[in-house]
């Protein structure tokens, strides 16, 4: 039986979507261009990084990012969040930082057994990679962070298939870590 006090009248469902109209905030610009950044160079990262590709949460903020980061992933490792700092950045640092933060995301499994300055070593090499432009800026800032472009360089010089080919082999062998002796093979340690 058809009821004639149905709430879905004419009048009831204009309102109800000039209601859910009213309540859709506008998307940030920031944001927009932050997923974009992402969008687009996720292919390439885990191309060369040959895993993945893994879904990723896109965020920004307005807060200061701990010590001198710009963007950061989460412990769980599916969040990029993009600090409101580099808004004013040209889209090339953009995509920069978008390819460098989700080069850690995609270092899931086997690449976790990279030590810590060689995984940033590895994501600014895929970064650089992406985006072959970025160069200077990216390595000028590298240099004002201790450790990090002798990281970078020992990463550019073993090559990132050659310390994939070590994170495999630490894995298959029940390693937490590669061992030292096994990254000193591929060159002289930072
Ligand atoms: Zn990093």
């Amino acid at each position: 039986m058809a009821s004639s006090a149905s709430p879905w009248t004419w009048p009831g469902a204009l309102s109800a979507l000039v209601l859910f109209a009213c309540c859709v905030a506008p998307q940030d610009p920031f944001l927009v261009r932050a997923q974009q950044a992402a969008a687009d160079v996720a292919p390439r990262v885990h191309a060369i990084l040959g895993v993945g590709p893994f879904s990723c949460e896109i965020t920004i903020t307005d807060e200061q990012l701990p010590g001198s980061m710009v963007a950061a992933t989460s412990i769980d490792r599916c969040l990029v969040t993009f600090g409101r700092a580099i808004e004013p950045h040209p889209e090339e640092a953009l995509y920069y930082f978008a390819a460098h933060e989700l080069a850690h995301v995609h270092m899931r499994g086997y690449w976790e057994t990279l030590p810590n300055w060689l995984e940033e070593g590895v994501a600014e090499v895929v970064a650089l990679e992406v985006v072959p432009t970025a160069r200077e800026d990216a390595e000028s800032q590298m240099r004002v962070c201790e450790g990090r472009y002798e990281a970078y360089l020992f990463a550019r010089a073993a090559g990132v298939d050659a310390v994939h080919q070590l994170a495999v082999r630490a894995h298959a062998d029940g390693l937490a870590e590669i061992p030292e002796a096994w990254l000193a093979g591929l060159g002289a340690l930072p």
